[in-house]
């Protein structure tokens, strides 16, 4: 039986960058939200670290600093998650749920590695665990997965999804800036964390990848199931290769399913054909690219980041969280339901590859060279080979290839005479090319 509500409470927990959006954009369409939940929305109370901080526009908001008087107050009905981190943002969730609350988050930290707890929480508690803005932003993806395009069986789910990241590959691409100029310029607008480790080395991306993962294959992805690697190794030289042989290159979050090996998950720098859809989302944007086999292939772009946007999807789930307390039902995911998961080990997963290795120009080496690939069962699409000051530079874009063969390859080119080695090795993206 519904409830008798006739104001739907929130408690916030933080007012930063997301809460205050979260704020202003529940009072700039105020009208049109609460005219679509049927109840007006209004904002309890709101939990900070540090009471004492000016908010400029946000004065008339009751602040508190301690969580128990948000899950005591029986007029929230739902709590909405922007503090960020683990500790404490996880208890406090968990304390909502238990006091009977709905929750809303924007926070992929939590989602990402204890997904199953909250989901199993949201069960048990019979209300709302909503998690819209924790990955892409203000792109409406997680709703897409579990309810718009659950029809469909998906082999295949591409994103750039870490806004940081793309922006400097652009800046590299377009203006031919070097990796550490692009970082400097990352921070100097505020894309970029002080300390940009978990944007640049791809965690930030992994943890995405596990929770759209997770929803696409309607199995338990976590963490530790992602193969990560940042774009800390990719220079400025690899970018102009890239050009030259008509590809860009992207931070990508990859969730295959690769038939009799379970599912693929890994985030790495990608070559994207330029005709790819991915390959124009420029800057600070996102996108994620899905292919299923009722939908065929569809793409969802936006911004991935900023107080209003990600406060676009962070109400999406309040009105959704609402209409739930309203009618008395809830749209929970419940894990009870996942498939057991079968993770395709790293070594058996197959892409195409870019090779940039040196050694020196002399007759017989670069023969030695792909001989060597052969032996590794590595067959080669192009070589290029160019001078330079010590030697020689040679790029190799291979055919379709396991990564042990690639590993096997690189170390016995290690340990031919003639001074070769890798310097770079970039996957090359073949999901809209054959062979
Ligand atoms: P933020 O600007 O750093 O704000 C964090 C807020 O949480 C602040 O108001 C802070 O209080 C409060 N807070 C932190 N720790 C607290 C504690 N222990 N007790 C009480 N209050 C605490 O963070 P944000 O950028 O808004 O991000 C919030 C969440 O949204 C994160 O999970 C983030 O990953 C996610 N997200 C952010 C974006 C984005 O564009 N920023 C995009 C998508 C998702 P004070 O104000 O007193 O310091």
């Amino acid at each position: 039986m519904a409830m008798e509500k006739t104001v739907i409470g929130l408690g916030l927990l933080g007012l930063g960058t997301v809460g205050t959006g979260v704020v202003q954009v529940l009072r700039d369409n105020a009208r049109e939200i609460d005219r679509k939940v049927g109840a007006p929305i209004a904002i309890k109370k709101a939990l900070v670290h540090n009471a004492a901080k000016e908010r400029p526009g946000l004065e008339d908001l009751e602040l508190v600093t301690d969580i128990d008087a948000i899950v005591n107050d029986p007029e929230i009905d739902i709590v909405v998650e922007l503090m960020g981190g683990i500790a404490p943002a996880k208890e406090y969730m968990l304390r909502a749920m238990a006091a009977g609350k709905s929750v809303v988050t924007a926070n992929k930290d939590v989602v990402a590695q204890h997904g199953l707890e909250m989901f199993g929480a949201a069960v048990k508690n019979g209300v709302d665990f909503l998690f819209e803005a924790s990955v892409g932003g203000g792109i409406p993806i997680i709703t897409t997965f579990k309810q718009c395009l659950t029809a469909n069986r998906f082999t295949e789910v591409m994103g750039i999804v870490n806004g940081t990241t793309n922006y400097m590959l652009t800046k590299m691409t377009n203006e031919s800036m070097d990796y550490d100029v692009a970082l400097k310029e990352a921070q100097a607008e505020g894309y970029a964390e002080a300390d940009p480790t978990a944007d640049v080395g791809g965690l930030d991306a992994a943890r995405k990848a596990a929770i759209l993962a997770s929803l696409a294959f309607n199995t338990h992805i976590t963490l530790e199931d992602v193969q990560v690697e940042g774009i800390t190794n990719v220079s400025a030289v690899d970018i102009e290769y890239a050009r030259k042989l008509d590809y860009v290159v992207k931070l990508l979050a990859i969730a295959r399913r690769v038939e009799g090996r379970g599912i693929d998950v890994r985030v790495h720098p990608t070559f994207l054909t330029k005709d790819h859809p991915l390959a124009s989302v420029n800057g600070v944007f996102n996108a994620i690219f899905v292919r299923g086999n009722a939908i065929g292939d569809a793409m969802f772009y936006g911004r991935g980041a900023g107080g209003r946007p990600t406060a676009s999807a962070v109400i999406a789930d309040v009105v959704e969280a609402a209409r739930g307390i309203l009618t008395d039902s809830r749209s929970r995911i419940n894990p009870e339901f996942f498939e057991p998961k079968q993770i395709c080990p790293i070594e058996e997963t197959e892409s195409r590859y870019y090779l940039r290795l040196r050694m020196d120009d002399r007759p017989g080496v670069l023969g030695s060279v792909a001989t060597a690939f052969g032996w590794a069962g590595v067959s080669l699409k192009s070589v290029l080979q160019r001078h330079v000051d010590d030697g020689a530079e040679v790029v190799i874009v291979t055919h379709t290839t396991k990564h042990s063969s690639i590993v096997a390859a690189s170390q016995s080119v290690a340990a031919l005479p003639g001074n070769a080695r890798v310097c770079s090795v970039i996957r090359v993206d073949k999901s809209l090319e054959n062979g």
